[in-house]
Protein backbone atom coordinates (compact mmCIF):
# COMPACT_ATOMS: atom_id res chain seq x y z
CA UNK A 1 0.00 0.00 0.00
CA UNK A 2 2.69 2.39 -0.28
CA UNK A 3 2.74 2.82 -4.14
CA UNK A 4 -1.14 3.95 -4.58
CA UNK A 5 0.06 7.65 -4.32
CA UNK A 6 1.88 7.24 -8.12
CA UNK A 7 -1.51 6.40 -9.46
CA UNK A 8 -3.19 8.86 -7.65
CA UNK A 9 -3.14 12.14 -9.53
CA UNK A 10 -3.78 14.27 -6.73
CA UNK A 11 -1.69 14.15 -3.43
CA UNK A 12 -3.74 17.12 -1.23
CA UNK A 13 -2.90 18.75 2.20
CA UNK A 14 -5.60 20.50 3.70
CA UNK A 15 -4.40 23.40 5.58
CA UNK A 16 -7.65 25.54 4.79
CA UNK A 17 -9.93 22.35 6.78
CA UNK A 18 -7.59 22.35 9.63
CA UNK A 19 -8.60 26.42 10.06
CA UNK A 20 -11.55 26.73 12.90
CA UNK A 21 -14.41 25.35 11.85
CA UNK A 22 -16.62 28.78 11.15
CA UNK A 23 -14.02 29.09 7.73
CA UNK A 24 -15.65 26.04 5.89
CA UNK A 25 -18.60 23.98 5.71
CA UNK A 26 -17.77 20.72 4.46
CA UNK A 27 -18.90 19.85 1.14
CA UNK A 28 -18.81 16.73 -1.30
CA UNK A 29 -18.74 17.40 -5.37
CA UNK A 30 -21.67 15.59 -6.41
CA UNK A 31 -21.71 12.86 -9.28
CA UNK A 32 -22.84 13.58 -12.44
CA UNK A 33 -24.56 11.68 -14.99
CA UNK A 34 -21.99 10.97 -17.86
CA UNK A 35 -18.42 12.93 -17.64
CA UNK A 36 -16.59 13.69 -20.70
CA UNK A 37 -13.37 15.23 -20.46
CA UNK A 38 -12.67 18.36 -22.59
CA UNK A 39 -9.31 19.16 -22.09
CA UNK A 40 -6.84 19.18 -19.35
CA UNK A 41 -4.47 21.87 -19.74
CA UNK A 42 -0.88 19.62 -19.72
CA UNK A 43 1.74 22.46 -19.37
CA UNK A 44 -0.27 23.19 -16.53
CA UNK A 45 -0.22 19.80 -14.97
CA UNK A 46 3.71 19.90 -15.46
CA UNK A 47 4.06 22.79 -13.61
CA UNK A 48 2.02 22.25 -10.67
CA UNK A 49 4.14 18.47 -10.84
CA UNK A 50 1.02 16.46 -11.77
CA UNK A 51 1.01 13.17 -14.15
CA UNK A 52 -1.08 14.73 -17.14
CA UNK A 53 -2.02 11.33 -18.27
CA UNK A 54 -3.29 9.96 -14.85
CA UNK A 55 -5.80 13.15 -15.11
CA UNK A 56 -7.12 11.98 -18.67
CA UNK A 57 -7.34 8.37 -17.32
CA UNK A 58 -11.29 7.45 -16.52
CA UNK A 59 -9.59 7.58 -13.07
CA UNK A 60 -8.46 11.22 -13.40
CA UNK A 61 -11.98 12.07 -14.88
CA UNK A 62 -13.86 10.94 -12.38
CA UNK A 63 -11.63 13.44 -10.07
CA UNK A 64 -12.41 16.34 -12.60
CA UNK A 65 -16.38 15.41 -12.58
CA UNK A 66 -16.71 15.27 -9.26
CA UNK A 67 -17.83 11.55 -8.98
CA UNK A 68 -14.80 10.44 -6.93
CA UNK A 69 -12.48 12.36 -4.40
CA UNK A 70 -8.47 11.97 -4.32
CA UNK A 71 -7.48 9.71 -0.63
CA UNK A 72 -7.15 12.48 1.50
CA UNK A 73 -9.00 15.09 0.17
CA UNK A 74 -11.22 17.16 3.08
CA UNK A 75 -13.81 18.87 0.07
CA UNK A 76 -15.08 22.20 1.85
CA UNK A 77 -16.93 24.99 0.81
CA UNK A 78 -15.18 27.98 2.06
CA UNK A 79 -17.19 30.77 3.85
CA UNK A 80 -17.15 34.71 2.80
CA UNK A 81 -19.23 37.44 2.50
CA UNK A 82 -18.70 40.62 0.38
CA UNK A 83 -19.96 43.80 -1.19
CA UNK A 84 -21.81 43.26 -4.35
CA UNK A 85 -22.44 46.27 -6.57
CA UNK A 86 -21.53 47.87 -2.98
CA UNK A 87 -24.50 46.63 -1.06
CA UNK A 88 -22.88 44.05 1.56
CA UNK A 89 -24.16 40.73 1.98
CA UNK A 90 -23.24 38.79 4.78
CA UNK A 91 -23.24 35.16 3.85
CA UNK A 92 -21.77 34.58 0.07
CA UNK A 93 -19.64 31.17 0.44
CA UNK A 94 -18.74 28.75 -2.26
CA UNK A 95 -22.02 28.03 -3.78
CA UNK A 96 -21.23 26.36 -6.71
CA UNK A 97 -17.15 25.37 -5.81
CA UNK A 98 -15.67 23.05 -3.69
CA UNK A 99 -12.26 23.13 -2.60
CA UNK A 100 -10.87 19.76 -2.99
CA UNK A 101 -7.14 21.20 -1.41
CA UNK A 102 -4.28 22.20 -1.92
CA UNK A 103 -0.94 20.65 -3.36
CA UNK A 104 2.49 22.04 -3.77
CA UNK A 105 3.71 22.72 -6.91
CA UNK A 106 6.90 22.35 -8.30
CA UNK A 107 8.30 25.20 -6.98
CA UNK A 108 7.18 24.85 -3.63
CA UNK A 109 4.37 26.87 -3.56
CA UNK A 110 0.92 25.83 -1.90
CA UNK A 111 -2.14 26.11 -4.89
CA UNK A 112 -5.54 25.39 -4.19
CA UNK A 113 -7.15 22.98 -6.53
CA UNK A 114 -10.83 23.73 -6.41
CA UNK A 115 -14.26 22.42 -8.38
CA UNK A 116 -16.06 24.76 -10.15
CA UNK A 117 -20.11 23.96 -10.87
CA UNK A 118 -19.10 20.89 -8.45
CA UNK A 119 -23.11 20.81 -7.35
CA UNK A 120 -24.31 22.04 -4.32
CA UNK A 121 -22.98 23.19 -0.99
CA UNK A 122 -24.64 24.80 2.38
CA UNK A 123 -23.92 28.06 0.78
CA UNK A 124 -25.43 27.66 -2.16
CA UNK A 125 -29.31 28.96 -1.09
CA UNK A 126 -31.46 28.86 -3.87
CA UNK A 127 -28.76 28.03 -6.62
CA UNK A 128 -28.20 24.71 -8.38
CA UNK A 129 -24.47 24.32 -7.39
CA UNK A 130 -23.77 24.12 -10.65
CA UNK A 131 -22.03 25.91 -14.05
CA UNK A 132 -22.96 25.83 -17.67
CA UNK A 133 -20.38 25.07 -19.89
CA UNK A 134 -20.36 28.17 -21.74
CA UNK A 135 -19.46 30.54 -18.68
CA UNK A 136 -16.68 27.43 -17.89
CA UNK A 137 -15.63 27.35 -20.97
CA UNK A 138 -14.91 31.04 -21.05
CA UNK A 139 -13.41 31.34 -17.48
CA UNK A 140 -10.97 28.73 -19.28
CA UNK A 141 -9.83 30.62 -21.70
CA UNK A 142 -9.83 34.16 -20.71
CA UNK A 143 -7.67 32.71 -17.17
CA UNK A 144 -5.29 30.73 -19.78
CA UNK A 145 -5.01 33.87 -22.13
CA UNK A 146 -4.28 36.10 -18.05
CA UNK A 147 -1.67 33.55 -17.93
CA UNK A 148 -0.40 34.03 -21.74
CA UNK A 149 0.32 37.49 -21.15
CA UNK A 150 1.98 37.07 -17.55
CA UNK A 151 -1.20 38.83 -15.73
CA UNK A 152 -1.22 36.96 -12.44
CA UNK A 153 -4.59 34.96 -12.28
CA UNK A 154 -6.25 31.66 -11.60
CA UNK A 155 -5.36 29.21 -13.52
CA UNK A 156 -7.51 26.19 -15.55
CA UNK A 157 -6.41 22.96 -15.11
CA UNK A 158 -9.19 21.34 -17.05
CA UNK A 159 -12.83 21.47 -18.37
CA UNK A 160 -15.21 18.59 -18.21
CA UNK A 161 -18.90 18.20 -19.77
CA UNK A 162 -21.42 16.50 -17.19
CA UNK A 163 -23.63 15.41 -19.57
CA UNK A 164 -26.44 17.30 -17.46
CA UNK A 165 -28.44 20.09 -18.68
CA UNK A 166 -28.71 23.34 -16.22
CA UNK A 167 -31.38 25.76 -16.31
CA UNK A 168 -30.42 29.41 -16.80
CA UNK A 169 -31.96 31.60 -19.73
CA UNK A 170 -32.69 28.36 -21.47
CA UNK A 171 -31.58 24.95 -20.63
CA UNK A 172 -27.90 24.28 -21.35
CA UNK A 173 -25.02 22.11 -20.99
CA UNK A 174 -23.52 21.67 -17.56
CA UNK A 175 -19.57 22.17 -17.18
CA UNK A 176 -17.46 21.71 -14.48
CA UNK A 177 -13.58 23.70 -14.53
CA UNK A 178 -10.82 22.27 -12.43
CA UNK A 179 -9.52 25.61 -11.10
CA UNK A 180 -6.13 26.54 -9.29
CA UNK A 181 -5.67 29.36 -7.38
CA UNK A 182 -2.44 30.63 -5.20
CA UNK A 183 -5.75 30.62 -2.98
CA UNK A 184 -9.19 31.82 -2.55
CA UNK A 185 -9.05 33.83 -0.24
CA UNK A 186 -10.60 37.23 -1.00
CA UNK A 187 -11.35 40.39 0.65
CA UNK A 188 -15.20 38.98 1.21
CA UNK A 189 -13.69 36.21 3.24
CA UNK A 190 -12.40 38.94 5.88
CA UNK A 191 -15.10 40.94 5.47
CA UNK A 192 -17.50 37.34 6.88
CA UNK A 193 -15.38 37.37 10.12
CA UNK A 194 -15.27 41.28 10.81
CA UNK A 195 -18.71 41.94 9.94
CA UNK A 196 -19.73 39.46 12.65
CA UNK A 197 -17.48 40.82 15.04
CA UNK A 198 -15.08 38.16 15.29
CA UNK A 199 -11.81 39.71 15.37
CA UNK A 200 -10.23 36.52 16.35
CA UNK A 201 -10.95 35.06 13.42
CA UNK A 202 -10.00 37.87 11.50
CA UNK A 203 -6.71 38.00 13.44
CA UNK A 204 -6.42 33.75 12.36
CA UNK A 205 -7.65 34.62 9.07
CA UNK A 206 -4.27 36.99 8.55
CA UNK A 207 -1.83 35.16 10.33
CA UNK A 208 -2.81 32.19 7.68
CA UNK A 209 -2.89 34.59 4.38
CA UNK A 210 0.79 35.89 5.66
CA UNK A 211 1.95 32.73 6.69
CA UNK A 212 1.09 30.88 3.15
CA UNK A 213 1.30 34.37 0.74
CA UNK A 214 2.86 36.82 2.45
CA UNK A 215 5.82 35.19 5.14
CA UNK A 216 8.28 38.12 4.49
CA UNK A 217 5.75 40.56 6.65
CA UNK A 218 6.10 38.10 9.81
CA UNK A 219 8.87 40.01 10.95
CA UNK A 220 7.35 43.37 10.20
CA UNK A 221 7.11 46.04 13.47
CA UNK A 222 3.35 45.89 12.95
CA UNK A 223 2.89 42.46 10.07
CA UNK A 224 -0.86 43.25 9.53
CA UNK A 225 0.18 46.85 8.30
CA UNK A 226 2.63 45.31 6.46
CA UNK A 227 0.24 42.86 4.85
CA UNK A 228 -2.39 45.73 3.97
CA UNK A 229 0.37 47.48 2.09
CA UNK A 230 1.39 44.14 0.28
CA UNK A 231 -2.35 43.28 -0.54
CA UNK A 232 -2.65 46.76 -1.65
CA UNK A 233 1.03 46.87 -4.25
CA UNK A 234 -0.79 43.76 -5.67
CA UNK A 235 -3.76 45.16 -6.29
CA UNK A 236 -2.71 48.19 -7.91
CA UNK A 237 0.09 46.13 -9.94
CA UNK A 238 -2.83 43.72 -10.80
CA UNK A 239 -4.95 46.46 -12.10
CA UNK A 240 -2.75 48.40 -14.09
CA UNK A 241 -1.48 45.21 -15.42
CA UNK A 242 -5.30 44.82 -16.62
CA UNK A 243 -5.30 48.32 -17.99
CA UNK A 244 -2.52 47.89 -20.25
CA UNK A 245 -4.01 44.77 -22.08
CA UNK A 246 -7.88 46.45 -22.03
CA UNK A 247 -9.44 43.76 -19.65
CA UNK A 248 -12.47 44.58 -17.95
CA UNK A 249 -13.33 42.21 -14.73
CA UNK A 250 -17.12 43.00 -15.12
CA UNK A 251 -17.59 42.20 -11.16
CA UNK A 252 -15.18 43.65 -9.12
CA UNK A 253 -17.15 42.56 -6.18
CA UNK A 254 -14.98 42.29 -2.68
CA UNK A 255 -15.99 39.02 -2.90
CA UNK A 256 -14.44 38.77 -6.87
CA UNK A 257 -10.85 40.04 -4.83
CA UNK A 258 -8.44 37.95 -4.29
CA UNK A 259 -5.96 38.46 -1.19
CA UNK A 260 -3.05 37.15 -3.27
CA UNK A 261 -3.33 39.70 -6.38
CA UNK A 262 -4.71 37.11 -8.76
CA UNK A 263 -7.47 37.65 -11.28
CA UNK A 264 -9.89 35.57 -9.64
CA UNK A 265 -14.12 34.65 -10.70
CA UNK A 266 -13.94 35.32 -14.53
CA UNK A 267 -17.70 35.51 -15.54
CA UNK A 268 -18.94 38.63 -17.54
CA UNK A 269 -15.31 39.71 -17.72
CA UNK A 270 -13.91 40.60 -21.62
CA UNK A 271 -11.23 42.40 -23.74
CA UNK A 272 -12.29 45.48 -25.31
CA UNK A 273 -11.57 45.80 -29.40
CA UNK A 274 -11.24 49.28 -29.98
CA UNK A 275 -10.17 51.72 -26.88
CA UNK A 276 -13.39 53.09 -25.52
CA UNK A 277 -12.25 54.24 -21.41
CA UNK A 278 -16.11 53.70 -20.22
CA UNK A 279 -16.32 50.37 -22.03
CA UNK A 280 -19.16 47.85 -19.92
CA UNK A 281 -19.76 44.85 -21.21
CA UNK A 282 -21.48 43.19 -18.66
CA UNK A 283 -24.99 42.83 -18.81
CA UNK A 284 -25.60 43.17 -14.86
CA UNK A 285 -23.39 46.63 -14.33
CA UNK A 286 -26.27 48.74 -15.34
CA UNK A 287 -24.75 51.91 -13.76
CA UNK A 288 -21.42 51.55 -15.00
CA UNK A 289 -19.10 50.79 -12.01
CA UNK A 290 -17.41 48.53 -13.20
CA UNK A 291 -16.43 49.96 -16.29
CA UNK A 292 -12.92 49.75 -18.05
CA UNK A 293 -11.97 53.14 -16.22
CA UNK A 294 -13.32 52.52 -13.17
CA UNK A 295 -11.54 49.91 -12.05
CA UNK A 296 -8.48 51.46 -10.12
CA UNK A 297 -10.52 53.83 -8.40
CA UNK A 298 -13.32 50.16 -7.81
CA UNK A 299 -9.61 48.63 -6.35
CA UNK A 300 -9.26 51.33 -3.81
CA UNK A 301 -12.80 51.15 -2.62
CA UNK A 302 -12.60 46.72 -2.07
CA UNK A 303 -9.17 47.96 -0.95
CA UNK A 304 -10.77 49.93 1.83
CA UNK A 305 -13.31 47.62 2.73
CA UNK A 306 -10.39 45.04 3.51
CA UNK A 307 -8.26 47.98 5.88
CA UNK A 308 -11.60 48.16 7.57
CA UNK A 309 -11.81 44.35 8.60
CA UNK A 310 -7.46 44.60 9.58
CA UNK A 311 -8.60 47.91 11.63
CA UNK A 312 -8.84 46.36 15.12
CA UNK A 313 -5.58 44.64 14.49
CA UNK A 314 -3.53 48.11 13.33
CA UNK A 315 -3.58 50.02 16.48
CA UNK A 316 -5.40 49.66 19.54
CA UNK A 317 -6.49 53.27 19.24
CA UNK A 318 -8.51 53.35 16.50
CA UNK A 319 -7.63 56.79 14.82
CA UNK A 320 -4.02 55.84 14.68
CA UNK A 321 -5.88 52.68 12.95
CA UNK A 322 -7.61 54.82 10.66
CA UNK A 323 -4.73 57.16 9.71
CA UNK A 324 -2.41 53.93 9.20
CA UNK A 325 -4.98 52.50 6.69
CA UNK A 326 -5.20 55.81 4.72
CA UNK A 327 -2.03 56.41 3.92
CA UNK A 328 -1.90 52.72 2.34
CA UNK A 329 -4.71 54.11 -0.04
CA UNK A 330 -3.35 56.74 -0.93
CA UNK A 331 -0.02 55.17 -1.79
CA UNK A 332 -2.33 52.47 -3.86
CA UNK A 333 -2.88 55.09 -6.21
CA UNK A 334 0.69 56.00 -6.53
CA UNK A 335 1.53 52.68 -6.92
CA UNK A 336 -1.15 52.11 -9.52
CA UNK A 337 -0.04 55.25 -11.58
CA UNK A 338 3.35 54.07 -11.49
CA UNK A 339 2.88 50.65 -12.67
CA UNK A 340 0.64 52.17 -14.93
CA UNK A 341 2.60 54.86 -16.90
CA UNK A 342 5.48 52.77 -16.61
CA UNK A 343 3.44 50.28 -18.70
CA UNK A 344 2.07 53.10 -21.38
CA UNK A 345 5.86 54.22 -21.60
CA UNK A 346 6.92 50.49 -22.34
CA UNK A 347 4.40 49.81 -25.29
CA UNK A 348 4.93 53.22 -26.79
CA UNK A 349 8.77 51.69 -27.06
CA UNK A 350 10.57 54.40 -24.38
CA UNK A 351 12.72 52.67 -22.70
CA UNK A 352 13.95 55.84 -20.68
CA UNK A 353 11.68 57.60 -18.59
CA UNK A 354 11.07 61.25 -19.53
CA UNK A 355 8.53 64.43 -18.43
CA UNK A 356 6.26 64.40 -21.23
CA UNK A 357 5.74 60.69 -21.72
CA UNK A 358 3.15 60.09 -19.81
CA UNK A 359 1.24 62.45 -21.47
CA UNK A 360 2.38 61.79 -24.90
CA UNK A 361 0.89 57.80 -24.32
CA UNK A 362 -2.12 59.70 -22.58
CA UNK A 363 -2.48 61.74 -26.12
CA UNK A 364 -2.35 58.34 -28.21
CA UNK A 365 -5.35 57.11 -26.17
CA UNK A 366 -7.71 59.88 -26.50
CA UNK A 367 -6.48 60.00 -30.31
CA UNK A 368 -7.36 55.63 -30.49
CA UNK A 369 -10.61 57.01 -28.56
CA UNK A 370 -11.86 59.51 -30.89
CA UNK A 371 -10.77 57.30 -33.82
CA UNK A 372 -12.06 54.13 -33.06
CA UNK A 373 -8.92 52.16 -32.96
CA UNK A 374 -8.34 48.65 -31.85
CA UNK A 375 -6.40 48.74 -28.48
CA UNK A 376 -4.93 45.86 -29.03
CA UNK A 377 -3.29 46.19 -32.94
CA UNK A 378 -2.75 49.85 -32.38
CA UNK A 379 0.19 49.13 -29.76
CA UNK A 380 1.07 46.01 -31.78
CA UNK A 381 1.34 47.36 -34.97
CA UNK A 382 3.44 50.22 -33.48
CA UNK A 383 6.24 48.17 -33.08
CA UNK A 384 6.38 47.58 -37.09
CA UNK A 385 7.20 51.97 -37.32
CA UNK A 386 10.56 53.19 -38.23
CA UNK A 387 12.28 56.22 -37.29
CA UNK A 388 10.70 57.96 -40.22
CA UNK A 389 7.14 58.10 -41.85
CA UNK A 390 7.11 55.98 -44.86
CA UNK A 391 4.74 52.82 -46.02
CA UNK A 392 5.13 51.08 -42.46
CA UNK A 393 2.63 53.19 -41.06
CA UNK A 394 -0.12 52.19 -43.08
CA UNK A 395 -0.95 49.26 -40.64
CA UNK A 396 -1.81 51.91 -37.63
CA UNK A 397 -2.89 54.32 -39.50
CA UNK A 398 -5.72 52.26 -40.93
CA UNK A 399 -6.89 51.26 -37.56
CA UNK A 400 -8.09 55.01 -36.86
CA UNK A 401 -11.22 56.24 -38.74
CA UNK A 402 -9.27 58.77 -39.69
CA UNK A 403 -5.96 57.27 -40.59
CA UNK A 404 -4.44 61.15 -40.84
CA UNK A 405 -5.37 61.22 -37.00
CA UNK A 406 -2.59 59.18 -36.26
CA UNK A 407 0.15 61.33 -38.05
CA UNK A 408 0.34 64.29 -35.90
CA UNK A 409 0.57 62.05 -32.62
CA UNK A 410 3.55 59.93 -34.69
CA UNK A 411 5.26 62.85 -35.80
CA UNK A 412 5.56 63.77 -31.54
CA UNK A 413 6.11 60.12 -31.34
CA UNK A 414 9.61 60.25 -33.46
CA UNK A 415 10.57 63.01 -31.83
CA UNK A 416 10.60 61.48 -28.68
CA UNK A 417 12.25 58.19 -29.59
CA UNK A 418 14.78 60.29 -31.35
CA UNK A 419 16.22 60.85 -27.94
CA UNK A 420 16.38 57.54 -27.08
CA UNK A 421 19.88 55.76 -27.09
CA UNK A 422 18.07 52.04 -27.80
CA UNK A 423 17.66 51.34 -31.67
CA UNK A 424 14.77 50.20 -33.74
CA UNK A 425 15.23 47.25 -34.18
CA UNK A 426 16.01 46.53 -30.28
CA UNK A 427 12.85 48.95 -29.65
CA UNK A 428 10.55 46.67 -32.13
CA UNK A 429 11.68 43.43 -30.07
CA UNK A 430 11.05 45.41 -26.79
CA UNK A 431 7.72 46.38 -27.90
CA UNK A 432 6.63 43.13 -29.20
CA UNK A 433 7.33 41.73 -25.90
CA UNK A 434 4.88 43.69 -23.91
CA UNK A 435 1.75 44.55 -27.18
CA UNK A 436 0.33 41.16 -27.87
CA UNK A 437 -0.95 40.33 -31.01
CA UNK A 438 -3.65 38.18 -29.29
CA UNK A 439 -5.99 38.77 -26.99
CA UNK A 440 -9.65 36.60 -25.80
CA UNK A 441 -11.55 38.00 -28.34
CA UNK A 442 -15.19 38.44 -27.17
CA UNK A 443 -16.24 36.76 -30.82
CA UNK A 444 -13.42 34.14 -30.87
CA UNK A 445 -15.08 33.41 -27.14
CA UNK A 446 -18.67 33.03 -28.52
CA UNK A 447 -18.08 31.09 -31.44
CA UNK A 448 -15.68 28.98 -29.27
CA UNK A 449 -18.45 28.33 -27.33
CA UNK A 450 -21.19 28.06 -29.77
CA UNK A 451 -18.81 25.28 -31.70
CA UNK A 452 -18.36 23.58 -28.47
CA UNK A 453 -22.03 23.71 -27.90
CA UNK A 454 -22.38 21.43 -31.18
CA UNK A 455 -19.22 19.06 -30.37
CA UNK A 456 -16.67 20.62 -32.84
CA UNK A 457 -13.72 21.53 -29.90
CA UNK A 458 -11.31 22.92 -32.79
CA UNK A 459 -11.88 26.41 -32.81
CA UNK A 460 -11.54 26.44 -28.40
CA UNK A 461 -8.08 24.39 -29.17
CA UNK A 462 -7.05 26.96 -32.13
CA UNK A 463 -8.23 29.95 -29.91
CA UNK A 464 -6.27 28.62 -26.65
CA UNK A 465 -3.08 27.76 -28.86
CA UNK A 466 -2.75 31.48 -29.78
CA UNK A 467 -3.53 33.30 -26.55
CA UNK A 468 -1.21 30.60 -24.52
CA UNK A 469 1.80 32.53 -26.09
CA UNK A 470 -0.11 35.90 -27.42
CA UNK A 471 3.09 37.92 -27.83
CA UNK A 472 4.31 35.37 -30.88
CA UNK A 473 3.03 35.16 -34.43
CA UNK A 474 1.43 32.29 -35.00
CA UNK A 475 0.93 32.58 -39.59
CA UNK A 476 -1.61 30.00 -39.28
CA UNK A 477 -3.94 31.55 -37.12
CA UNK A 478 -3.61 34.93 -38.26
CA UNK A 479 -7.01 35.42 -38.12
CA UNK A 480 -7.34 35.24 -34.59
CA UNK A 481 -5.53 38.68 -34.11
CA UNK A 482 -8.49 40.39 -36.36
CA UNK A 483 -11.02 42.43 -34.17
CA UNK A 484 -14.54 41.51 -35.03
CA UNK A 485 -16.23 42.58 -37.99
CA UNK A 486 -19.60 44.96 -37.10
CA UNK A 487 -22.26 41.66 -37.21
CA UNK A 488 -19.61 40.03 -34.93
CA UNK A 489 -19.18 42.25 -32.34
CA UNK A 490 -20.55 41.08 -28.69
CA UNK A 491 -22.09 43.63 -27.07
CA UNK A 492 -23.30 42.09 -24.01
CA UNK A 493 -21.34 39.52 -21.76
CA UNK A 494 -23.36 37.80 -18.58
CA UNK A 495 -22.71 35.95 -15.99
CA UNK A 496 -24.79 32.98 -16.17
CA UNK A 497 -22.43 30.81 -14.53
P1 LIG B 1 -20.23 35.46 -8.36
O1 LIG B 1 -20.42 36.94 -8.15
O2 LIG B 1 -20.69 34.98 -9.69
O3 LIG B 1 -18.83 35.05 -8.09
O4 LIG B 1 -21.17 34.70 -7.30
C1 LIG B 1 -21.72 35.29 -6.16
C2 LIG B 1 -22.22 34.26 -5.19
O5 LIG B 1 -23.28 33.47 -5.74
C3 LIG B 1 -21.18 33.27 -4.71
O6 LIG B 1 -21.39 33.04 -3.34
C4 LIG B 1 -21.49 32.03 -5.51
O7 LIG B 1 -21.07 30.87 -4.84
C5 LIG B 1 -23.00 32.09 -5.63
N1 LIG B 1 -23.50 31.37 -6.81
C6 LIG B 1 -23.39 31.77 -8.09
N2 LIG B 1 -23.94 30.87 -8.93
C7 LIG B 1 -24.41 29.85 -8.17
C8 LIG B 1 -25.10 28.63 -8.44
N3 LIG B 1 -25.39 28.24 -9.69
N4 LIG B 1 -25.41 27.85 -7.40
C9 LIG B 1 -25.13 28.23 -6.14
N5 LIG B 1 -24.50 29.36 -5.82
C10 LIG B 1 -24.14 30.18 -6.81
MG1 LIG C 1 -17.41 35.11 -7.03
Amino acid sequence: MTETAAAEPFVLDNSYARLPSEFHARAMPTAVAAARLIRVNRPLAVQLGLDAQALESPAGLDILAGNRVPKGAEPLAMAYAGHQFGNFSPVLGDGRAVLLGEIIDRNGARRDIQLKGAGRTPFSSRGDGRAALGPVIREYVVSEGMAGLGIPTTRALAMVATGEPVLRMRAEPGGVLTRVAASHVRVGTFEYFYRQGNNEAVRALADYVIDRHYPHVADADNPYHALLEEVAARTADLIAQWLLVGFIHGVMNTDNVSIAGETIDYGPCAFMDNYKPATVYSSIDRGGRYAYNQQPGIGQWNLARFAECLLPLLDDDEEKAIAQAQAVLERYIERFENTYHDGLAAKIGLQERREGDTELAYDLLKCMAEQGADFTLTFRHLADLGQASDSRDDGVRALFDDPAAFDGWAARWRQRLAEETRDDAARRVAMRAVNPAYIPRNHRIQQAIDAAEDGDYQPLEALLAVVARPFEDHPELADYARPPAPEEVVQRTFCGT
